[in-house]
């Protein structure tokens, strides 16, 4: 007998090593586990996963998350070096799912295989979220109104826009309470009913800087929980008497509004083109909006008077042509009217 003949104390095989031999150590290293049951949790209403008590919003599909609960199903000995798997999903119902899974690697250098069964159990839970919204639960309402007048189509649009934009954009990065769980349109403007004070908040913000006016905010203590006083907010917000676009009558003047300042306004004059401010009390009135502008044609330019066609009439009316127009006969401008006189616009 050589010096290299050594024999496993287990089997009696030959081995190249001390101890028990390959084989035999295998057999007793149980190399891999499987749980033979996991759950996922799902809202009915929106489809956001629960995991550990936090939920989440996904949009991908049942099957390929299956294909993850089922690989979370299955742990290696740590020896284990190029672990596979390949994991069939069958769908036994609704609420259930079984995986067949195959595990493959290399242990100890030598190609080990297995296999293991897990069910999957698909549970339905409303979330968070869609408690709230079902039950009325709400921590905020901006309330978007406008001084002595009632806000404006354009201004409407506005605020839903960038309402939807700002919930989005919280959603996507995680917040999701904060949703919009309203929105409605009455007589003097816009109730947005959110759900949390942050998303109040940036929707007051955001329109105020866009659409100018301020907003003030109202608490209002709703209750306590946890020991925690709740408060419902009230973001307040009052746009201006004026919009950007507005064109005014001033000093025997028009105007067309570029920026609503808290006393003033600019101006682009529309007799000189020239950049002005005019204060609040020295506005006449409001003759319309330019985005409410039509359309007409010009008949002729004379440098101090342009005839346009009216398209309400189709007959020629002069007006005055503001200084360094820039039109001919043929061309078309913007008018707005003030009673009887048509306001060219720039
Ligand atoms: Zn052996
Ligand atoms: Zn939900």
């Amino acid at each position: 007998m050589g010096i290299q003949d050594r024999f496993c104390p287990k089997c009696g095989r030959p081995t190249k090593e001390d101890g028990v031999c390959v084989h035999c150590r295998l057999a007793g290293t149980p190399w891999f586990s499987c749980e033979p049951r996991v759950r996922c949790i799902h809202c009915p209403s929106c489809g956001a996963l629960k995991q550990v008590n936090t939920w989440t919003d996904t949009d991908r599909e049942r099957s390929s998350h299956a294909q993850d609960l089922a690989r979370s199903a299955v742990h290696f000995h740590p020896d284990l070096k190029k672990p596979y798997l390949d994991i069939k999903i069958n769908d036994l119902s609704t609420n259930r799912s079984r995986a067949i899974i195959t595990v493959e690697g290399m242990l100890y250098h030598e190609p080990v295989r297995g296999t293991c069964e897990v069910e999957i159990a698909w549970q339905k839970e409303q979330c968070d979220r869609c408690n709230r919204i079902s039950g009325n639960y709400y921590e905020g309402m901006v309330q978007v109104r406008a001084q002595e007048r009632i806000p404006s189509p354009y201004e409407v649009q506005i605020v839903a826009a960038i309402a939807c934009e700002i919930e989005e954009s919280l959603q996507t990065g995680g917040e999701r309470l904060s949703f919009i769980s309203d929105v409605n349109e009455i007589r003097d403007g816009l109730d947005i009913v959110v759900g949390s004070q942050h998303i109040g908040l940036l929707i007051a913000r955001r329109i105020t800087a866009e659409l100018g006016g301020r907003y003030t905010t109202h608490p209002k203590l709703i209750g306590e929980k946890n020991g925690r006083q709740l408060f419902r907010i009230t973001y307040s917000i009052r746009l201006p008497k004026y919009q950007k676009r507005d064109v005014i009558r001033f000093k025997k003047r028009y105007g067309e509004i570029i920026q609503v300042e808290p006393r003033h306004v600019r101006v682009l004059d529309l007799s000189d083109g020239a950049i002005r401010a005019v204060k609040e009390g020295e506005i006449e009135k409001i003759v319309g909006n330019a985005r409410n502008a039509e359309d007409a044609m010009v008949a002729f330019f004379s440098g101090t008077t342009i005839g346009v066609i009216d398209p309400a009439t189709w007959a020629t009316r002069e007006c005055m042509a503001g200084s360094g127009l820039d039109v001919r006969a043929g061309h078309h401008v913007r008018i707005l009217r003030d009673g009887d006189q048509l306001v060219v616009l720039r």
